[in-house]
């Protein structure tokens, strides 16, 4: 069993944007520029955004965080976003999720100009990502191809089950598997919460990807001798082993399972920095024009 270190391989990545970024400096040139909109006082929400933020401190981009009330209206919401699409020292954005209830965050998302999309949810990048056209392809499934890729994990006509159907992680996933492309070629199935005797699926899958948010969901009967288990689920949990009372699970039983692994992702320290280094890896793009030359 090979535990996948999603914190060196985010690392490495780090390595080569910042020697980019050295390359650009020297030549004169703009750096990559991110911000991050932020709206009320979700903590893991605050959490994400400011490791965002140091991550871009880290590899020499610069960064601007956008803070607003968790009153602030749809309309107002909208207007930033605007503002943000028309400024040319920005080249990307995200609208932290989840927003406050009042805001619809379909509205939210179609409103940012898909070549400043650099967390990919966009229609038109989702939509470009479905025809293997250049697409700033969503962080969190971007950053596990990144981590198959690193610890050069067959695929190739591999049966993967992605459990978890979101717009963000297990739809786009799957769909990033299925393509005719390297890793990819997978033969996909994709579970969700009314996906019948799922355990018949897992118990045939040569990898597992999991994004539920159900801690400790995958036992070790639900998998075959040798699966590959990607866990992105980040739960916090009771425990008395910490000073603060709580740690974080995933939604493997990683205990219970490691061992019948032939590669696991630990939470935390698996999944987590990849979604930050692809978002930094798509300002890079962005910062270039790869995907979207014209704009
Ligand atoms: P979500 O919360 O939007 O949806 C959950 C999905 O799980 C749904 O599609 C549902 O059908 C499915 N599901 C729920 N219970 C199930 C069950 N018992 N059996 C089968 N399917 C079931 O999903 P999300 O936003 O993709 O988040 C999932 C988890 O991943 C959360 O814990 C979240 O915090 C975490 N996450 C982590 C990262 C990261 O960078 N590591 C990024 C995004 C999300």
């Amino acid at each position: 069993m090979e535990i996948i270190d999603g914190k060196k391989v985010s690392e490495d990545i780090y390595s080569v944007l910042k020697s980019e970024v050295d390359s650009i400096k020297a030549a004169g040139g703009k750096l990559p520029h991110l911000a991050a909109v932020l709206v009320g006082n979700n903590p893991a929400s605050q959490t994400y955004v400011a490791a965002k933020v140091k991550a871009c401190e880290q590899v020499g981009y610069g960064s601007t965080l956008i803070k607003l009330d968790a009153d602030t209206t749809e309309a107002a919401l909208l207007k930033t976003i605007h503002e943000l699409n028309n400024n040319a020292d920005i080249d990307g954005f995200i609208v932290q999720l989840p927003l406050p209830a009042h805001i619809d965050e379909n509205k939210i998302t179609q409103a940012i100009a898909p070549n400043k999309d650099v967390d990919g949810f966009h229609p038109t990048n989702l939509g470009r990502m479905v025809l293997n056209l250049p697409a700033y392809l969503p962080a969190t499934p971007f950053g596990i191809v990144k981590l198959l890729e690193a610890y050069q994990i067959p695929t190739l006509g591999k049966h993967c089950v992605v459990i978890g159907r979101s717009h963000i992680v297990g739809s786009p996933m799957s769909i990033l598997l299925a393509r005719n492309s390297n890793p990819g070629n997978c033969t996909v199935t994709l579970c969700h919460s009314r996906s019948a005797d799922l355990s018949h699926h897992t118990r045939q899958a040569d990898i597992i990807i999991l994004a539920i948010g159900k801690p400790y969901f995958l036992k070790k009967e639900m998998i075959k001798e040798g699966a590959v288990v990607i866990d992105v689920g980040i739960s916090r949990v009771e425990s008395t082993t910490t000073k603060s009372g709580f740690k974080l699970a995933g939604d493997a039983d990683y205990e219970d399972i490691a061992e019948k692994c032939s590669y696991i992702t630990p939470v935390p320290g698996g999944v987590g920095p990849m979604t930050i280094a692809s978002l930094m890896y798509n300002t890079l793009l962005a910062c270039r024009k790869e995907i979207y030359p014209a704009s």
